[in-house]
């Protein structure tokens, strides 16, 4: 039976770990091939390539690009064209987050983290959108976040480059919104917006919070997402990954220019 990303290609940045991992993996299952990015061990890298063939991604290749270097973004997209038949999706996953206030806020934090979460997505979608246009098929998904819809305090660059990541996905999306068809699929652009999701980006913050429960893990999770989010609980990696599988779909075709949440209710409010 063919698998509905059968023949496909993907490029996931940050799949090395997290949500990033996951969506590559819901991919893979689908039948897609899956190049590979983001920082790690090669012991890491090893286990991610393993777990995406096991998956049953047809081939996996790892592009090794930092994405604070656009020369290292435009070697990784130059490359990524001319491999497995092109760039059919393209996830701008990889983030980083640091908290302060807006005072104590490091200025290489603030620059680390526009450069990552947003100008690096520039630099990936300028070389695969002209691409997906010629074909009449592609999808562009940009993990924002919740705080770009939303801010809270103590995460200035985080979320101002995360609403710049949705005004991004806006502007591309209206760009690319006539291209092909709903016979091809059509190109879209589009952002996915998690609250909280357990990786390991956010367990610095579920260990902080712990503290003031004399270290206890399961309170410092229940303190932290009663705070946001009325479900009381995070999504899975692999929510986002179910939910990136969709926007992939020909039948999401007329899906563009959208900031989906995947909040337990946290913008509703
Ligand atoms: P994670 O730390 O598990 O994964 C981050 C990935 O980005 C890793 O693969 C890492 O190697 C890669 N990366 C970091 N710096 C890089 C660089 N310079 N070059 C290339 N790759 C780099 O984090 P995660 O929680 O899976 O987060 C993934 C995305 O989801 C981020 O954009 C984050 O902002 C967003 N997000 C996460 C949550 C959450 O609760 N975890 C919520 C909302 C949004």
């Amino acid at each position: 039976m063919s698998k509905p990303l059968s023949g496909r290609t993907a490029l996931v940045t940050g799949s090395t770990s997290g949500i990033g991992l996951a969506i590559a993996t819901a991919f893979a299952e689908a039948g897609a091939r899956i190049g590979l990015n983001g920082l790690g061990t090669p012991e890491q890298i090893k286990a991610a390539t393993n777990q995406l063939q096991k998956a049953g991604a047809p081939d996996v290749r790892y592009f090794d690009a930092n994405l604070m270097d656009p020369a290292a973004i435009d070697k990784m997209m130059a490359e990524a064209l001319k491999w497995g038949g092109g760039v059919d999706i393209l996830v701008n996953n990889a983030g980083m987050q640091f908290t302060a206030s807006v005072a104590d806020m490091p200025v290489e934090k603030w620059q680390a983290i526009i450069n990552l979460n947003l100008s690096a997505c520039f630099y990936t979608m300028r070389h695969a959108l002209p691409a997906m246009a010629a074909r009449g098929f592609g999808r562009v998904i940009n993990i924002a976040s919740v705080h770009g819809l939303v801010a809270s305090i103590e995460k200035a660059p985080y979320v101002a480059s995360k609403f710049g990541l949705v005004g991004l996905t806006k502007v591309a999306a209206l760009e690319y919104a006539a291209a092909g068809d709903r016979a091809s699929g059509g190109v879209t652009v589009n952002a996915i917006c998690p609250g909280w999701v357990e990786t390991p980006l956010i367990e610095p913050q579920i260990m902080a919070r712990a503290e003031k429960f004399g270290g206890d893990r399961a309170q410092g999770y229940k303190n932290l997402v009663l705070e946001k989010e009325p479900s009381g609980r995070m999504a899975d990696p692999s929510d986002i990954g179910a939910l990136a599988l969709f926007l992939c779909s020909k039948a999401a075709h007329n899906i563009t220019g959208t900031a989906v949440p995947v909040d337990g209710g946290w913008t509703a409010q």
